[in-house]
Formats: C-alpha cells, sequence, structure tokens
C-alpha cells in the first residue's frame, strides 16, 4: 500500500494512511537506516565451511539480541506485547530462509549476505503475489529479520534506531515490531513511515500501545528534516511540516477536544450497549493478533466477535502444528474469560497456496481457492486447526466460524470436519466444549440468498461486510479506482442485511456483523433498527459506538432503518442517515466520533 497523495503545493502537508488515532506535535527524529549493500563475491571451496559458520553465527547473535528485545519487553509492558518477537525469531529459524541460504553458500559458492539476501527476495516475491493488503505487508517482517541477520553479518550495529527524546515523532522508512516497541518505550509521541499499510504489524502495535500514526507516507524520510516541527494527525492521515502558529494553535485545541471526547467516552466503556427503551446489542472487538486484546478489553469490548486466525500463518513460512494452534487459542480465551472468542478458521487468500502447497498462480484470487475452500481442499490443515481450537474451548468459552461459506453444502463439509475432530478427541480422551457454537461469516450474496437454509444448520450467522459489499456490488475492495463505488447504505446492502437478520432470527439463531460497517457510529442506530444482536468492530470504535446505542431508543432505530429501506438511491439513504443522526447527536459528537473511527463519511 502506498501513499494516498503528496499533500499540499507548499509540500507542507504530506498524506498518508491513517493507521493508529491520535494528535501529535513534536519535533522530527528521523531514523536513516539505508539499504546495506550486498554485492555477490565467489568464494573458493575452503572458504565454504567459514562462510557457513559466519552464517550461523549471525543466526545465533540476532536470536540473542531478540531475545533480549523480548526481555525488555516483558520487564516493562508483561507478557502482552511480546508474540510478534517471537515471530521474528521462529522466522529466524525457518528452514525456508536457512535452508536456501546455506545451498547458496554451498552449491552457488556464493558469500553468505548474497546467498542471503537472494533467499530473502525469493521468500518476499511469494508475499508480493498476494493481492490482500494485510497478507502482502507480512512480507516486511521477513525484511526485518532478514535485515538484522544481514547487518551481523556485516559487523553493523542492528538496533541502531537510538533512542529518540521523549516526545519526539519518529519518521522512518519502515518499523519493525521491535523497533515499534522500543519507540513506545522511549515514550515517543508519534511515528510516520514511508512504507507499510493500515494493517501492517507496527501500526497493528501503534493502535494497541495507543501511539498516533501515519504510515504509506511517499518519501516522509526525505521530505522532513530531522529536528523540524510537525503535527502528525493519526485521524485524518496527514503530516504537517513546518506547522504556523495558527495551525499550532488549531491542532492543540482539536488534540485536547480529541482528548477529551475519548475520555469521556472510556467513562461508558463498561456499560451496557443498552438502548433507552432496554434493547441489548453486543458489543465485540476484531482482533488480528493477540496483542491487541489488552487494548480491545481497555475499550469495553465484550468479548472478541472476529479473531482472524489466519494471521498465525503469516509470520512463517511453515505451517502451524496443532499444539501451536491449541496453546494460541487458550492463551487467548484465557485472557478474554469470561467473555466468549469466536475463532474464525483460516481465511487465506488463493495465492497463499503458492507458499505452501505450490498451486499455480490464479487471475482472480478474491474468486478463486481461498478461505473455506482451500480449509475444505486441504482438509489436513483444516483439521489440524480445528483440534487445536476445540482442544482450547475446554479452557473458555469458544466459537468456531467459518468464513466464505457460500451454502448450505460446504456448510456440511465444514462441519463435518469438525465432528470428525470430535471424534478423534473423543477417542483420545482429551476434553473440548461439547457444545461448543459453530456459526458462519455471510459474506457472499448466495449465503446471504440462503440465509434461512444455513441459518438451520448453524449456531450463528456474522455478516462480514467488507467481502459481502465486495461481492455485491462488484467492486474489489483493494482498488483504489472504484473505492468511490463502496457504499455500506447501499439499499441493496440494506435489504441484503434485513433479510439475514430476519432469516437468523426467524431459525431462532443470533445474526451479529464484523466487517467494517458494524464500527460505523454512524451507521450504529440504523444497525440496531434492522435487528443485528452483535456488532464486531476495532476496539477504538467501541465506547462511540456504545455511547451512540446508549442514547437511542430501539423504537426510533427501527423507524429508521423502516424509512431507509423504503428509499430508492444511496444519496437517499445516506442523507436520511446522517439527517436521524445529526437530529439526535450535536455535530462535535459526530464529527468527533468520525475522527475516532477513521470514518469516511463524518470526516
Ligand atoms: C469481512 O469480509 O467483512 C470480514 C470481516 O472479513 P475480512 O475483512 O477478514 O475479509
Ligand atoms: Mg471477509
Amino acid at each position: 500500500m502506498s501513499g494516498t497523495g503528496s499533500g499540499s503545493a507548499d509540500g507542507r502537508w504530506l498524506a498518508g494512511i491513517a493507521a493508529s488515532p491520535g494528535i501529535a506535535i513534536g519535533r522530527a527524529h528521523v531514523i536513516d537506516r539505508r539499504r546495506v549493500k550486498t554485492p555477490r563475491r565467489r568464494i573458493e571451496d575452503f572458504e565454504i565451511p567459514d562462510e557457513l559458520e559466519r552464517f550461523e553465527a549471525a543466526l545465533a547473535l540476532s536470536d540473542e539480541q531478540l531475545e533480549r528485545v523480548k526481555r525488555k519487553l516483558r520487564e516493562r509492558e508483561g507478557e502482552d506485547h511480546f508474540q510478534i518477537i517471537e515471530a521474528h525469531q521462529l522466522i529466524l529459524h525457518d528452514e525456508h530462509l536457512v535452508e536456501p541460504t546455506r545451498r547458496r553458500i554451498r552449491e552457488e559458492r556464493a558469500n553468505a549476505e548474497w546467498a542471503l539476501r537472494r533467499t530473502v527476495e525469493e521468500i518476499k516475491s511469494v508475499f508480493d503475489a498476494i493481492e490482500e493488503d494485510y497478507f502482502r505487508e507480512r512480507r516486511s517482517d521477513i525484511d526485518f529479520v532478514g535485515d538484522r541477520i544481514l547487518r551481523n553479518l556485516l559487523g553493523e550495529q542492528v538496533d541502531a534506531i537510538g533512542t529518540p527524546a521523549a516526545g519526539a515523532v519518529v519518521i522512518a522508512h519502515d518499523l519493525s515490531p521491535a523497533d515499534t516497541a522500543h519507540l513506545h518505550r522511549a515514550s515517543c509521541a508519534a511515528f510516520v513511515t514511508d512504507a507499510g499499510g493500515k494493517t501492517s504489524h507496527s501500526a497493528i502495535l501503534a493502535r494497541a500501545f495507543e501511539i498516533p500514526a501515519v504510515v504509506g507516507v511517499e518519501r516522509a524520510t526525505e521530505k522532513i528534516a530531522n529536528g523540524a516541527m510537525v503535527i502528525v494527525d493519526g485521524m485524518r492521515g496527514q503530516v504537517l511540516i513546518a506547522p504556523t502558529q495558527e495551525e499550532l494553535e488549531d491542532y492543540r485545541g482539536r488534540s485536547r477536544r480529541h482528548s477529551a471526547f475519548v475520555g469521556e467516552l472510556l467513562g461508558n466503556r463498561d456499560l451496557p450497549a443498552e438502548t433507552t427503551d432496554g434493547a441489548r446489542v453486543h458489543i465485540f472487538a476484531n482482533v488480528e493478533i493477540a496483542e491487541e486484546i489488552p487494548s480491545a478489553m481497555d475499550h469495553g469490548a465484550e468479548g472478541i466477535g472476529l479473531y482472524r486466525t489466519e494471521f498465525l500463518f503469516l509470520e512463517r513460512a511453515d505451517l502451524p502444528r496443532e499444539e501451536e494452534h491449541f496453546m494460541h487459542a487458550r492463551g487467548v480465551l484465557r485472557r478474554v474469560t469470561p467473555f466468549p472468542v469466536t475463532f474464525r478458521t483460516f481465511d487465506l487468500g488463493g495465492d497463499k497456496v503458492v507458499a505452501f502447497a505450490g498451486a499455480g498462480k490464479e487471475a482472480n484470487p478474491a474468486l478463486g481457492l481461498r478461505s473455506i475452500r482451500l480449509c475444505l481442499k486441504e482438509r489436513g490443515l483444516f483439521k489440524t486447526q480445528l483440534r487445536g481450537l476445540l482442544r482450547a474451548s475446554a479452557h473458555g468459552r469458544a466459537r468456531i466460524m467459518f468464513p466464505m461459506i457460500s451454502g448450505v453444502t460446504e456448510l456440511r463439509e465444514a462441519k463435518g470436519v469438525v465432528e470428525e475432530a470430535k471424534d478423534e478427541l473423543r477417542k483420545e480422551g482429551l476434553p473440548f466444549d461439547e457444545s461448543i457454537p459453530v456459526g458462519i461469516m455471510v459474506e457472499m450474496p448466495s449465503a446471504a440468498m440462503t440465509a434461512d437454509l444455513l441459518a438451520r444448520e448453524c449456531d450463528f450467522l456474522s455478516i462480514g461486510t467488507n467481502d459481502l459489499i465486495q461481492y455485491s456490488l462488484a467492486i474489489d475492495r483493494g482498488n483504489e479506482h472504484v473505492d468511490y463505488l463502496y457504499h455500506p447504505l447501499h439499499p441493496a446492502i440494506l435489504r441484503t442485511v434485513r433479510y439475514v437478520v430476519d432469516a437468523g432470527h426467524a431459525a431462532g439463531v443470533r445474526v451479529g456483523m464484523c466487517g467494517e460497517m458494524a464500527g460505523e457510529p454512524m451507521f450504529a442506530l440504523v444497525l440496531c433498527g434492522l435487528g443485528l444482536d452483535e456488532l464486531s468492530m476495532n476496539s477504538t470504535s467501541i465506547p462511540v459506538v456504545k455511547s451512540v446505542i446508549r442514547a437511542s431508543g430501539l423504537a426510533e432505530a427501527r423507524k429508521l432503518a423502516q424509512d431507509a429501506l423504503a428509499l430508492a438511491t444511496v444519496e437517499e439513504v445516506e442523507r436520511c442517515v446522517h439527517e436521524a443522526m445529526a437530529q439526535r447527536f450535536s455535530e462535535d459528537l459526530l464529527r468527533a466520533a468520525g475522527e475516532v473511527s477513521g470514518s469516511k463519511t463524518t470526516g
């Protein structure tokens, strides 16, 4: 993902991707870590053992350094944030990294630096081929690990980002999770990077640490001078260099209002999302990695409505084993207990197969062998995950959710694998929750149209609007050229949501929503009116969505939904919803709410 534009004509405004909300004002601390050069050198036979040894030593040193980062992190943060560092340690010892490098040294008579660089490039090219942003972004993890080994081979200082002064705004090409944790400890005010996307690990950690961040700002490291005064607006995804006195005052005011608003909302975080006339909506968090759990619970989540387990896959080149699935899921459940966790089984993209199963590249990965289709083809992989999740279910309130279900046949097949896994565990005498709820995501028109049939055969439905909108309106969710067509309030989407909710309720199952639409405060009222039982969203949206629901009546929400459903165009529906919200909530609250959630509609 690259920056969203180059900014203003005078070059003072830079635009990027809003990665973590908040406003920071401070002096720039530019980290200049240019790429290391690694020319090829042909080595002689007698040099091979030495070269191999140098490589092993660099691996061991890298491991030691990461261990130190982890230790420091644990002292300061407890157990919360070091799993990403562990993921880097796993990459460090991964056979896909280590073996080809050794082979290049031995067979191609290459120096260790070049052999390693080639291997890293090869692994990254697999990640590059993957269409979805958050898969593609994992290649930066490989980069960070490769860079660390390389610098150790060259005897360079590895953790050379230094310690910026407290309150500094860090400007870097890219930041590893270890860097991000280090900057958090150094109390830096914000960070801005040339590279990265909303779902890169450093962005995820910035949100978990609540450090404002703008990523994907094209050539920020070249455009911002060390020591320059900058303003980082993590809500709008903007960076302002050398602000005027007036601009500084303006942003200080905005920053104060934002902090006050967030503080006020957090005061209500533990209150239930209950309408003034007593209807209860359950508010859950969407979580990608375990590091986000404390932030989710601190924002008042009543559980996790979407745990994107595929992240377990993305930090490595091999497959997780059952024991890892089990330990990971058990750890998550323990931290969230007594609340429930909905584990979504692997939702891997079509191209992901390339990395593991050697399948060819697909012309249309979004319509290809992905998600549940891949799991049903690779049953071993699927069952391994299910066994791990089932075993973990003995330690908390777990739910299992299948992504991208297209119809009843697929649901039955997936449930069949769950039953097989359960049978095996029973025979092996391993405990699990016999009545673990099994549900599906409704994210394809075919699933929506058969929601009544699907609901009879599963325990809950969760509407995944990110894909549902993509497939219903035929717009690639990653293509900025059709982004203007992305309208969650399209009449087709509202009707689909209504149909799915009614179908689920008629079959006696709960219906939730876990796409980005669920975390948009502007839509909270109409979603309540459509009858959703659960909304699962990014953590920072939780307090504001709760506040909107707590200030509204179900009767008025239903009336709004009814009015909106009767309208013909997106524009009419949007106007109707915005007007209804504007009547009930102050302009300030709506603007601030939009900023907290990074909303496009209210910002
Ligand atoms: C969705 O499609 O709405 C969803 C929540 O899943 P993902 O964004 O992971 O595809
Ligand atoms: Mg989806």
